[in-house]
């Protein structure tokens, strides 16, 4: 039998797991870890690389590695790899590929189906983006799971015989989701959801590194937001203090030769507390109370009926999250799960029900909701004034999936002979504080006074969150033909299939076993040269030396050797300091 996984596609991590007997299981990747970063880089000899190795060469190559893809699943933007160029989706396909080959040694079997999940909050283009991402990767995809219906999976497996409210709050590096359960005889029933597609760990790193920035500025007048490779250092300082400042109340950021003024290198070193982190990023983080809200209005209960609140995302451990939920539950939150692997264990659940793997009789059965509001564009008529560009609903936001629904739209103009529908999703009357989805034109309308014709418009939201749309000229009984607007982010099997060929061409390449990290590190192989000319004898030999051996491993693309090297260069330049 060939294998289902369920995958866990982070934004700033993913995982992949399976059904072991009746437990779900996280593969390790072929280092031994259970996460592998989401982030893809091309060496200098043109292999892709995914995971931590593509992690190794993100500073020194930021221009040939790409992280956090997810934010941009579902645009039309591009991502450049060196002289390559990819779509997101393409991009995340090697990252999947990388999951799919691992899962393939681990199971020792061909892996052919997979459960992926993605934020409750992601639009109709993102979850396509993601399905069309995991078929380039060869897999086929069925089920597309939101991450917090799949967190409330994996927590349910051990709580099937209580009755309760469950709200599963789940903040990563990249999205923020709330979903509201009612859990009863095996049944997970999702009562609503909400959350932010653009809100997360990354973040917070982001401010805090714009903090650092603001702050190197006024000691020394260098703007490093200017420089990618700095900025790229900063944040990657500012997430390692984030995380140590989970567990301790301060900690000192370091950065050595982060730029040369003049002749003279120039460091970082800032003290960053747990209270001026939570004042840069409280803001963001006590805005995650609204969705909460939110959820529980649309799930029509008051806070004090919830059970339990299961925090599930890597952001989830900052003690600022958790004291705010402490205070607004008035009980603390459970650790149920844990916080990184829960979704990816989730997945592995439903792909075990899906696969036959967990029997039926273990009576798990779950049901989610549509979290958003679909509709389409029309023009009100409010006596004498035509008011354009007004949202008119026809599934409403929280409604259980599976859902179909029709509404009938009369024409507006004289001999009207073509309708436009444009689709949208959002909470607003107004469609232009909406989010467009896709938009097509009916024509074959017969000519008629204004308001005599109708089209009905039937909305299917299947059980994977994607939308299908439908359209009937009520006097003719026609199913008008639809023509899908070419602005919308899909594949057709065509493009699939063509780059599907491609990314298998470049994955097949033998892929180097560690990352190139670029032409020796900029500002400090500068400091080293800088320095030359004050220093003498074996200081200066060594100098010679180090930045010799840090050149020649880089131009070898030994990522290993390269970062001791530029470790050990480091502490000379500071010996001689
Ligand atoms: P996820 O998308 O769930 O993998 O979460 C990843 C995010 O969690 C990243 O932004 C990490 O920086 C963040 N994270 C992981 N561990 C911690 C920690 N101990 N404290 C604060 N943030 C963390």
């Amino acid at each position: 039998m060939a294998h289902v996984v369920g995958i866990d596609l982070g934004t700033t991590n993913s995982l992949v797991a399976h059904m072991r007997g009746d437990r779900p299981e996280i593969i390790a990747n072929e280092a031994g870890k259970r996460l592998t970063p989401s982030i893809v880089g091309l060496d200098k000899a043109d292999k892709i690389h995914v995971g931590d190795t593509a992690k190794n060469q993100l500073i020194a190559m930021p221009d040939r590695t790409v992280a956090e893809v997810k934010r941009l699943m579902g645009t039309s933007q591009k991502v450049r790899l060196g002289a390559r160029e990819y779509t997101p989706q393409e991009v995340s396909a090697f990252v999947l590929k990388r999951l799919k080959d691992d899962a393939e040694r681990y199971l020792g079997g061909a892996v052919a189906e997979a459960v992926i999940t993605v934020p409750a909050y992601f639009t109709d283009a993102q979850r396509q983006a993601t399905k069309d991402a995991g078929e380039l990767a060869g897999f086929r995809v069925d089920r597309i799971l939101n991450e917090p219906t799949a967190a409330a999976l994996a927590y349910g497996l051990d709580h099937l015989d209580k009755e309760q409210f469950v709200l599963v709050f789940d903040l990563g590096g990249g999205t923020f989701d709330v979903s509201v359960l009612e859990m009863f005889e095996g049944v997970l029933d999702v009562k609503a959801s909400a959350g932010n597609n653009h809100l997360g760990g990354g973040d917070f790193d982001r401010t805090v590194a714009e903090w650092l920035a603001k702050d190197f500025e006024a000691a020394h007048g260098i703007d490093l937001r200017r420089d990618v490779k700095a900025m790229v250092r900063l944040k990657s300082a500012a997430e390692q203090a984030k995380m140590e400042l989970s567990s301790m109340t301060s900690t000192t950021i370091m950065l050595p030769f982060l730029a040369v003024k003049g002749a003279e290198p120039l460091s970082l070193e800032t003290e960053l507390t747990r209270q001026k982190l939570e004042e840069l990023i409280g803001p963001m983080i006590r805005s995650t109370i609204e969705p909460v809200e939110s959820a529980l209005r649309d799930a029509k209960l008051d806070k004090s009926r919830i059970t339990d609140v299961v925090l599930v995302g890597g952001s989830s451990r900052i003690p600022l999250v958790q004291a705010l939920l402490a205070d607004y539950f008035g009980k603390e939150a459970r650790r149920g799960v844990h916080p990184d692997e829960a979704i990816a264990l989730g997945a592995a659940v439903q792909a075990g029900l899906k696969s036959g793997a967990i029997s039926t009789e273990r009576g798990i059965m779950i049901t989610d909701v549509c979290p958003f509001t679909l509709g389409v564009e029309v023009v009100a008529n409010t006596g004498s004034q035509r008011m354009p560009g007004m949202f008119s609903p026809i599934i409403p936001r929280n409604s259980t999936v599976p859902v179909s629904r029709t509404e009938v739209y009369s024409t507006t103009g004289e001999q009207q002979r073509v309708v436009d529908i444009k689709v949208y999703q959002g909470e607003s009357r107004l469609v232009k504080n909406n989010t467009f989805l896709d938009s097509y034109t009916i024509d074959g309308i017969p000519a008629a006074p204004a308001g005599h014709e109708k089209v009905a418009i039937t909305f299917t939201y299947d059980v994977n969150g994607i939308l299908n749309v439908k359209t009937k000229i009520v006097s003719t009984g026609k199913e008008a033909a639809l023509c899908v607007d070419k602005s919308a982010q899909r594949m057709s099997d065509g493009e699939k299939g063509a780059a599907k060929e491609r990314l298998d061409g470049e994955w097949k390449k033998p892929t180097a076993d560690s990352a190139q990290p670029g032409d020796a590190t900029g500002p400090l192989v500068a400091a080293a040269m800088a320095k030359l000319p004050s220093v003498n004898g074996t200081n200066k030999a060594r100098l010679e030396e180090l930045v010799g051996r840090l050149k020649s491993a880089s131009a070898r693309g030994d990522a290993s050797e390269s970062a001791r090297l530029d470790g050990e260069l480091t502490n000379l330049l500071f010996e001689l300091d």
